[in-house]
């Protein structure tokens, strides 16, 4: 089995449940977090004793909202993580913040623990844009949250921006790409808002409280996604996902490489394999049962035979503009993708073309 050098951390506490949000995140849990930290450390001691880590060159605090830990709550676990395993001097430690919860403390707390990369919820800066998506924090706290980051040392600072919103035109799209690149973030994620059956979002569509959406218009935010954030010296290294040259999370380049990534906290997910086959589980999703569990938290999991490990390989890094070398027995998919202007080949790899990135979906059913 391949040693596990990128951990995942899962925080599923948040202020309120956005009303587009899937993730495994849950409002008024707060008086929880004592009590998570201390599982979450079980969980993480008994990984630790009975898998092969290597040296961490990745962790990843998720959420959920992970700002939302009070700053000593913080501190401790990022400690106790440094305590519990080897990190590598240049590792890539990144906690997901949302600006509502970034404080002079609290960022205090996560530079000393070795947070060197902050994820900011932003979504965007538009009040009715963030209505609909049910946000509540707005854009002097998002500029005020960055600034004050960046004025205390966050070197990698990335912004989360949502498209396809309803009532959001090309303009104000365009408007937040501009006030987002306005900022000097090095690394920008653009998310095409999905509605996911189940949450509120997705309800009041089906009751027809909002418009359809556009799909021509879809793409054009898309297209002014590409030229701004390129123009501004980004690139697209992944589907949804623009970086400055030198600052792509090498985190999430991990789970598209299908490198093995340890998930520890409610819901969690990891992934092992020994370069063939691959196997991934899952942790019990609700923080109660969760910290009940704790020490052994695991939910289920399941054996991907090899032909699935290297579909979802070949998918994965089909996401990404460095592609991946395909793995034997997909000659037939990717000549049928080839022909589409999907991908293309180059040094014994395949990537997806400009196109590829754009139309992801196709490739994954394709492959799939
Ligand atoms: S803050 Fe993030 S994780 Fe929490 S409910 Fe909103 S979208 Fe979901």
């Amino acid at each position: 089995m391949q040693p596990v050098a990128n951990l995942y951390i899962h925080l599923p506490f948040c202020k309120h449940k956005c009303g587009y949000c899937d993730f495994n995140a849950y409002a008024g849990m707060d008086r929880l977090m004592p009590d998570y930290v201390d599982a979450l450390e079980r969980e993480l001691a008994a990984a630790r004793e009975e898998r092969d880590f290597s040296r961490l060159s990745t962790v990843y605090l998720g959420g959920g909202t992970p700002s939302l830990l009070p700053a000593d709550l913080v501190a401790r676990l990022l400690r106790f993580i440094r305590g519990t395993f080897d990190i590598a001097a240049d590792a890539e430690i990144t906690l997901e913040a949302n600006p509502a919860s970034t404080d002079e403390s609290r960022l205090a707390a996560w530079l000393e623990g070795g947070v060197n990369r902050l994820s900011l919820g932003v979504q965007g800066f538009e009040p009715r844009a963030l209505a609909v998506l049910e946000r509540k924090t707005d854009a002097a706290q998002a500029t005020r949250a960055f600034t004050l980051a960046r004025s205390m040392g966050v070197a990698n600072l990335s912004i989360d921006l949502i498209y396809a919103v309803p009532y959001q035109s090309r303009e104000s799209w365009v408007e937040t790409l501009r006030r987002a690149l306005a900022l000097g973030p090095d690394h920008v994620s653009t998310y095409c808002l999905t509605f996911e059956e189940g949450t509120l979002l997705w309800r009041r569509r089906a009751e027809g409280k909002l418009p359809e959406l556009d799909p021509d218009l879809q793409w054009d935010q898309l297209d002014s996604a590409v030229a701004q954030l390129e123009a501004g010296g980004f690139r697209r290294y992944e589907v949804s996902n623009w970086a400055r040259p030198g600052f792509e999370s090498q985190h999430n380049l991990a789970y598209w490489r299908c490198r093995p990534v340890y998930g520890g906290g409610a819901g969690a997910h990891s992934y092992a394999t020994d370069g063939i086959r691959a196997w991934r589980w899952w942790n019990i999703a609700r923080p109660r049962e969760y910290i009940a569990a704790c020490p052994a938290p695991r939910a289920d999991g399941e054996e991907l035979p090899q032909r699935k490990a290297g579909a979802e390989a070949l998918m994965l890094g089909l996401r990404t503009a460095e592609g991946v070398a395909p793995p034997a027995g997909f000659e037939d998919e990717l000549g049928r993708l080839a022909l589409a202007g999907l991908i293309e080949s180059f040094d014994g790899r395949v990537a997806p073309t400009r196109r590829g990135m754009d139309l992801h979906n196709q490739i994954a059913l394709a492959v799939l």
